[in-house]
Formats: structure tokens, C-alpha cells, sequence
């Protein structure tokens, strides 16, 4: 889990953020251009000196000076003086520009049924301030929303003291997300929650760019950047909370999907007459794996009464955890009923496997409750299911980030939009390199 490091920055950046609210005319400008060409050099290749960063930009020493001296001002970059090993450090001291990401955060938000949580995330990857809010009573998802919106403003009342400056906003989404619309489609768990205007709600209340993404996405995007997927590619990301959901992310990108869904692994069918899911469908792996049926069967649940359990139900959490312990001392109900849950784990990610070829799938939420063992158990059934040669060269990993993935994920995706290489009358957000001015690395 992030935690908070390294010195504080300081307040006086804190209220700099407009040149990030870059929804006006104004980002299309020239000088926009340029200043996205100087933090896109900056942050694919690290610090530069000025000389190196003109050659870099072709930019002429005036106006990169110019453009530097107000990324300064607003604490986006900062300048440190580095002296030469050479010589014994006698060397002159060089100037280095790079960017600050501990200055500038993003504000998120989460919610679902039961709460709403916010967070205040830098772009280094460091969440520093986090709260989880009541949702109140609020019979309609209108005022659910205006609530939402209204725990965001405190949220966002909160970075001056962090010292944080903010440049962007990110909510992750209980349901499926029309990404294109910034509007939550549906979330089967939350009442009328269905076709809301969540970008646009959060744009009005933040002033600042709104990203919208299914939670289950930003956990992958998350564990990808800074978590158990960093380095690796080609990533499935699974994770285990009432239900099952997942991500796909390559090179660094989540796959959305035609409707943004790509990568809702719970869904896909492991048998055909199996259990009953909540999705109305049988089968489905998350119906095989839901912690409140596992707790089930190990109280001695007979197959005729598992249809009726709710399987979104958290209220078996501890049996569930129980059941796991019991597991590890050896009791072969608990030892049985893990092997098979695994087995139908094996299935669909041994499906997924030949179908996506990843190079790592990196297994979340209450997967990682279960530890090593299931990874274990996982190796052994996996060979089962899916082309020798991909099973035997994927990295199966357990997550690194709790629940914190979710925040660093959307902190993953601002800071990729906003340090893009810039396209020639495009904006900082298109995120479509222009001709490459110098090797990127991805991220
Ligand atoms: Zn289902």
C-alpha cells in the first residue's frame, strides 16, 4: 500500500492548477503546444538540461526559457544542480529540469452501494489523504450523484494543506462506463444507478478534466504502474471482491472494449449447468467463485440452496477468511472446495490465456487473502486448460496495492494524458505522439 513520502511540497503551488484545466481554446494554442512538448520530453526521458531539452523540442533557448520559467512558477518542474563525478566532483555544476509529480495530484472518487470513498493522489504514485463517506439515504441516483459530487469539493478543499496541485479527476464506476460519454451505463448492485452524467457532474463540481473507468479497470491500470504488473507489457489483471471482475491492459493502455467492459473475466462460462449467477446465466466463473457460495458449502449449504444465496453478499466475509484458514490446517472440506473453485478459476484464465497471450496475469482483492497457495494450485491446473507453450511462459502473480490500485490507477491514466507527446493542433489529451522527437518508454 502507498504510503506517504519523501518531503513535502510546498504550498505555494497548491492554487497553480488552472494552466491544467485545459478544456479551453486556449490548450490548443501554440505556447500550450510547446509547454506539452516540454513535460512530454521531461517525462518520457527523464531530466534534461536546457541545452538537451532544446535539442529535444527544437524549441529556440527563448522561448524554452520562457516556457520553463512559468512550469517552475507553478511547481510542475523544479531545477536541481548536479556536479560531475569526473574530477573528483570538481566539475562545474550543471543545471537539471524535471518534472515534480509529487506537486501535482489527482482528486478521486469511488463509489457503489453501501459508500463513497476519495482519495488525494500525487502523480509519483503516493495517496495521501483517503476517506470513506456514508451515501447517505438519498432514495434516487440523481441526489446520490450530488452527493458524490459534494464529497469531491471537500475532497478537493483538502489538497491546499497536502500541498497538492491538482490536475485532474478520476471516479471509478461500480458498473460499465461509456467512456466516449464520461456517463455510468448501469451498476447492477445500485439501485436506478443507470445512464448518469458522472463526467460531466464532476467536471461542473471540480473545474477540473473528469475520467470516468470501471473500478475493477483502474485497479489493473493501477497495479500495472506501480504495483505487481510494472514492467510486464501484456497484463490480465483478476480480481476477487462479492464478485469477480478484471482488466486487460497492453503497453501500458487499459482495453476498453466497444461499451468499456473488456476484461469482465466474472462473466465468462466455466460450465455449462453450473451454479446460478447473478447475472441471471449459469456458470459463470463468478458464480463458481463468489466468497459468500465458497462460505456457503463449507457450512454444508446442500447444491439446492445455493441458488438462493446472494452472492454480491459481503455479510460471509469472515467465513469466507475462516474457510481459508481452515484450508491451510488441512481440513479437506475447506481443501476440496478450494481445489475446485480453482479448477474453475483455471478455466476461464487458461481460455483467456490462449485468447490474449499475456506475458503476466496478476490475481487482486480477496485472491490475494488466499495467497500463495492458490498460485500454487493455479500452476498446477492451469497446463489443463490452455497451449502448453503460453501457459508455461505466464508470470502469475498476486497484487501488490490493495485497495489503494483504484486511486493509482486513475493517477496512471492523468498523468499518461496529460505528459502525451502532443499532436500538432491537437490537445494535450488526444494522447497521439507526434513524430517522435526521442524514444519513449510507454508510460
Ligand atoms: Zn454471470
Amino acid at each position: 500500500m502507498a504510503k506517504s513520502t519523501g518531503s513535502k511540497p510546498t504550498k505555494k503551488h497548491a492554487s497553480n492548477a488552472a494552466a491544467w484545466q485545459h478544456a479551453s481554446p486556449a490548450s490548443r494554442s501554440k505556447r500550450a503546444y510547446n509547454r506539452s512538448l516540454v513535460c512530454a520530453a521531461l517525462f518520457h526521458d527523464g531530466p534534461h538540461s536546457r541545452a538537451d531539452l532544446g535539442h529535444a523540442t527544437g524549441l529556440p533557448l527563448s522561448r524554452l526559457s520562457d516556457i520553463c520559467g512559468s512550469l517552475l512558477n507553478e511547481g510542475v518542474i523544479r531545477e536541481s544542480m548536479i556536479t560531475s563525478a569526473v574530477g573528483g566532483g570538481r566539475g562545474r555544476p550543471r543545471s537539471l529540469l524535471e518534472l515534480d509529480l509529487r506537486s501535482l495530484g489527482v482528486v478521486c472518487v469511488r463509489y457503489d452501494q453501501d459508500q463513497i470513498t476519495t482519495a488525494l493522489v500525487d502523480l509519483a504514485g503516493t495517496v495521501h489523504w483517503k476517506r470513506h463517506w456514508s451515501v447517505g439515504n438519498e432514495a434516487d441516483a440523481s441526489s446520490r450523484l450530488r452527493r458524490i459530487a459534494r464529497r469531491l469539493k471537500q475532497t478537493i478543499a483538502v489538497a491546499p494543506d497536502i500541498g497538492l496541485s491538482l490536475v485532474g479527476v478520476g471516479a471509478a464506476d461500480p458498473g460499465t462506463v461509456d467512456i466516449a460519454t464520461g456517463r455510468s451505463i448501469r451498476a447492477v448492485n445500485v439501485p436506478g444507478w443507470s445512464d448518469m452524467p458522472v463526467v460531466e457532474t464532476l467536471n461542473e463540481a471540480s473545474g477540473l478534466a473528469a475520467v470516468i473507468e470501471r473500478s475493477d479497470g483502474w485497479q489493473a491500470l493501477g497495479e500495472v504502474a506501480y504495483g505487481a504488473g510494472r514492467g510486464a507489457q501484456h497484463v490480465l489483471f483478476v480480481t476477487l471482491l462479492e464478485g469477480i471482475g478484471g482488466g486487460i491492459v497492453e503497453g501500458g493502455k487499459l482495453l476498453s472494449g466497444r461499451d468499456g467492459s473488456a476484461g469482465e473475466i466474472g462473466h465468462t462460462r466455466v460450465s455449462i449447468d453450473g451454479p446460478k449467477c447473478g447475472c441471471g446465466g449459469r456458470g459463470c466463473l463468478e458464480a463458481h467463485l463468489a466468497p459468500a457460495r465458497l462460505a456457503a458449502l463449507w457450512r454444508g449449504a446442500r447444491p439446492d440452496q445455493l441458488d438462493s444465496i446472494a452472492l454480491q453478499s459481503e455479510t460471509t466475509g469472515d467465513e469466507f477468511s475462516q474457510m481459508l484458514a481452515a484450508s491451510q490446517r488441512g481440513d479437506s472440506r475447506a481443501q476440496d472446495i478450494l481445489v475446485n473453485a480453482t479448477r474453475a478459476l483455471a478455466i476461464a484464465l487458461g481460455n483467456a490465456i490462449s485468447l490474449l497471450n499475456p506475458e503476466r496475469v496478476v490475481l487482486g482483492g480477496r485472491f490475494v487473502e488466499a495467497g500463495d497457495p492458490l498460485v500454487a494450485l493455479l500452476r498446477k491446473s492451469l497446463p489443463e486448460f490452455a497451449l502448453p507453450e503460453l501457459v508455461s511462459n505466464v508470470d502469475v502473480r498476486l497484487a501488490e496495492l490493495g485497495e489503494d490500485s483504484t486511486f493509482l490507477g486513475i493517477a496512471a491514466c492523468v498523468r499518461s494524458r496529460l505528459f502525451a507527446y502532443p499532436s500538432m493542433g491537437g490537445t494535450v489529451e488526444s494522447g497521439r505522439p507526434a513524430a517522435p522527437l526521442s524514444k519513449s518508454n510507454g508510460r
